[in-house]
């Protein structure tokens, strides 16, 4: 079993203040058949965490679980508050793993249509995110009507990141 979503790095987020906070989490896991834990740590205004900071602690837990005969590997992720990703560089979005939210790699035409959304509400420029909607597909009924009413009833302060 893969558990793709959660807090269990130490000190970085409301997951566990310590690495043996982790180890029991992990322990827990481990005991229910869990093997993978897909460490989702909270990247917003609050906890501003960096993909260099994750990937230090998901190597000093698995060094621990190891020590530990805990069988359960631990990967990177992160949990990005939409908030927080409409103004990430596209670079730092792929370093978090979030490359489709950066544009690097478009998989649906939703994503691209609420990123536009999203980037419209906070301001930002959305009229990139909602081309690449209609480029993923060109027919979707409404989508064009909806695209212009966002391009044009949003108060674009800044440019798109
Ligand atoms: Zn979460």
């Amino acid at each position: 079993m893969i558990d793709l979503h959660c807090h269990v790095l130490p000190g970085i987020d409301d997951g566990p203040e310590t690495i043996e906070g982790s180890l029991s989490l992990a322990r827990a896991a481990s005991a229910g058949g869990t093997r993978t834990l897909v460490a989702t740590p909270h990247v917003n205004l609050r906890y501003p965490n960096d993909a260099a900071t994750i990937a230090r602690l998901v190597g000093e837990l698995n060094e621990r679980l190891a020590a530990e005969r805990i069988a359960i590997e631990v990967r990177p992720g992160a949990e990005i508050a939409l908030t927080s990703a409409i103004n990430m560089a596209p670079a730092r979005l792929a370093e978090l793993g979030l490359a489709q939210a950066a544009g690097l790699e478009p998989h649906s035409w939703e994503d691209q249509f609420w990123l536009g959304v999203a980037r419209a509400a906070a301001g930002v420029d959305p009229r990139a995110a909602v081309a690449r909607a209609i480029a993923l597909d060109p027919l979707e009924p409404g989508l064009r009507n909806a695209a212009r009413r966002l391009a044009s009833s949003s108060r674009c302060s800044r440019p798109p990141s």
